[in-house]
């Protein structure tokens, strides 16, 4: 079941504008009604983890809405998105920016990317070093992808100080990118951090991006 509070939208929606950071409705397994419903109450931006459901969902709904990816994606399924996908938020990899890149250009098209930072403590989540980003930033061809921020995930954990020592990092791994690559460039400008059960410390630490599943869409089960 899918049990959507539209007030819950509203309000969530009021407190992230006052605070000027965008929100990403994660719709991941959740069908088109609810996420009809949203989209019927201003909200243009959504989320989903795989490639199948995203271009799926791409195809049956209204073509005004911007899609992120945000789940790890493989290098072979770029191409079933790169011809409308608005940003992939999951950069990990030297190679897979190459792909996309390859592929906006087959596509005529920018896509916009955020580097996905490695800052928890889990081994299974996937995500750059700095040390890597920099060579990617370095000697990656991108004439077809616009870097616009980072993005990054906490641990799954209770323990507060833990989360905001990563989601400060990731702050930090935000500057130094933007003083040394992108200091006169405005598009890199996105720190996207913070899921449900955490995003308001991550707006603390300086996130102005979260991608919101569960506090507006119900459990997933
Ligand atoms: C599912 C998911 C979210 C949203 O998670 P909730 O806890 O439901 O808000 C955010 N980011 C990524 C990368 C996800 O896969």
């Amino acid at each position: 079941m899918s049990e959507i509070k539209i007030e819950d939208y509203h309000k969530i929606k009021k407190f992230l504008d006052e605070k000027q950071v965008s929100l990403v409705a994660v719709s991941k397994t959740k069908p088109d009604s609810v996420i009809l419903k949203l989209y019927e109450n201003g909200q243009k931006l959504f989320g989903e983890n795989r490639v199948q459901e995203l271009a799926d969902k791409y195809k049956r709904l209204p073509k005004d809405i911007e899609w992120h990816m945000i789940g790890h994606l493989q290098r072979n399924k770029v191409k079933y998105i790169a011809g409308f996908v608005d940003m992939i938020q999951s950069v990990d990899s030297k190679k897979l920016l190459k792909e996309i890149n390859k592929e906006a250009r087959k596509n005529k098209r920018m896509i916009k990317c955020l580097l996905q930072f490695h800052i928890a403590r889990e081994d299974s989540k996937y995500g750059l070093s700095l040390e890597v980003a920099r060579d990617i930033l370095t000697t990656s061809e991108m004439s077809n992808v616009s870097i616009q921020g980072v993005m990054g995930m906490a641990t799954f954990t209770d323990e507060q100080s833990i989360i905001e020592k990563e989601f400060k990092n990731l702050d930090s791994i935000y500057k130094e990118i933007k003083m040394q690559f992108y200091k006169e460039d405005e598009n890199f400008k996105y720190i996207s951090m913070g899921m449900s059960g955490d995003y308001k410390t991550a707006i603390q630490c300086g996130s102005n991006m979260v991608r919101l599943g569960s506090v507006l869409f119900g459990a997933r089960h």
